[in-house]
């Protein structure tokens, strides 16, 4: 019988792509979404590119009496928890949002998987928790840094939460997959990302400004100790991330491994952020009008990730270019904007 499988924050960008790769991989799917930072047109791409009337629950995760209803009506045994509030600088300006939605709303999940008897949770952590490692790339036993902002510290405390849970109550099962820097669309172009006002990350920003809605793109800093002078990250594509979650589910699913553990997930490849810039345009066959402004603050030098772990232990490995995603990135852009 098809297992079920519970998206919270599945009408959001990553939980979307997931939620068509579980169905893709046989499983059923619930999503829950209080839709602070999306829209049905999320759960609508599912369906379309799925064909699969996907139930959606339009929930707060933080109201445990709504929640549990959810649990109520539906026989998951597994959950993916994306549903949080992810805005790095509003985080600074704002902590105590931040931690009652992101802290509360995996209390609440970690709460009700145990009053319903329900097993496994994969939990969307950040790179972030690495900060400015001492050794690139990173692997998952490389020491996290202090968080330098609220956001960052919700994710080290949703781990812990995680973990400790895991380590107290029998039969609860946790995976805290580190994602790196998620980009791209679906290739179909139904679903993508969806920033709200001024994009803070950079493809996001790169594509609105390739469609003119930003005139100019600002390049943060090109006097860092890189070879060009311009960050790097390790980007991953949003499809790629997605089939590790599908990954990390089939490994809890069949019982394998330890009862918590912790997954990188990147493409082990660093990329600066001038590089990247000349990939889109390469690639759409398009100038980008882009200058060099300050360094951003708070921004590391660079980070990317040793993916041996996830490669051998969950059997998933990133596929898709650069060039690939970069492509999807712009065609997502022209189907928002109707161009
Ligand atoms: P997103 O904002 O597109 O998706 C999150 C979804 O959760 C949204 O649809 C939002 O409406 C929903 N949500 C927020 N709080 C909720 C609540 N209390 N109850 C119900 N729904 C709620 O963001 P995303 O990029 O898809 O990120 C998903 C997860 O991955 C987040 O936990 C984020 O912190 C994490 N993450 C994202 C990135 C990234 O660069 N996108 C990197 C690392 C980790
Ligand atoms: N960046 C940039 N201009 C922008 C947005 C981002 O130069 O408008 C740079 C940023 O300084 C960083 C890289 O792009 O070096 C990735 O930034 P993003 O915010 O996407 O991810 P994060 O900083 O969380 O890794």
């Amino acid at each position: 019988m098809k297992k079920t499988v519970l998206v919270s924050g599945g009408a959001g960008y990553i939980g979307s792509h997931t939620a068509v790769e579980l169905v893709a991989a046989g499983y059923n799917v619930v999503i829950a979404d209080n839709l602070s930072n999306s829209d049905r047109s999320g759960v609508e791409g599912v369906r379309r590119i799925t064909g699969v009337e996907v139930p959606f629950v339009e929930v707060d995760c933080c109201d445990k009496a709504a929640f549990a209803k959810l649990f109520e009506q539906y026989a998951f045994d597994s959950v993916i928890h994306f549903a949080a509030f992810k805005a790095v600088g509003e985080s600074v300006a704002d902590p105590m949002k931040y931690y009652r939605n992101n802290l509360l709303s995996m209390m609440n999940v970690v709460d009700l998987m145990r009053e319903y008897g329900r097993h496994n949770i994969v939990f969307s952590s950040s790179a972030t928790v690495y900060g400015e490692a001492d050794e690139l790339p990173v692997t998952e036993r490389t020491p996290r840094k202090p968080a330098t902002s609220a956001y960052g510290n919700t994710k080290q405390m949703c781990e812990d939460i995680l973990r400790d849970a895991v380590a107290a109550y029998d039969g609860l099962r946790g995976i805290a997959l580190r994602y790196f820097n998620p980009i791209g669309a679906h290739p179909s172009a139904l679903i993508g990302e969806l920033p709200r006002g001024v994009p803070q990350n950079l493809v996001p920003y790169i594509t609105q400004t390739a469609a003119g809605v930003r005139e100019c793109l600002s390049i943060f800093g090109d006097d860092y100790p890189t070879e060009d002078g311009s960050c790097l990250r390790d980007y991953i594509d949003i499809v790629d991330l997605a089939k590790a979650h599908v990954a990390a589910i089939d490994r809890m699913v069949t019982g394998d491994g330890e009862n918590y553990e912790i997954f990188n997930v990147g493409t082990g490849r660093a990329v600066s952020v001038f590089e990247l810039v000349r990939t889109f345009e390469r690639v759409n066959d398009l100038s980008l009008n882009y200058k060099v402004a300050p360094r951003r603050a708070g921004d590391v030098v660079a980070v990317w990730a040793d993916t041996e772990r996830a490669n051998k232990v969950l059997g998933w490995r990133a596929e898709r270019s650069l060039d690939e995603t970069l492509r999807s990135a712009w065609a997502w852009e022209r189907y928002v904007r109707k161009l």
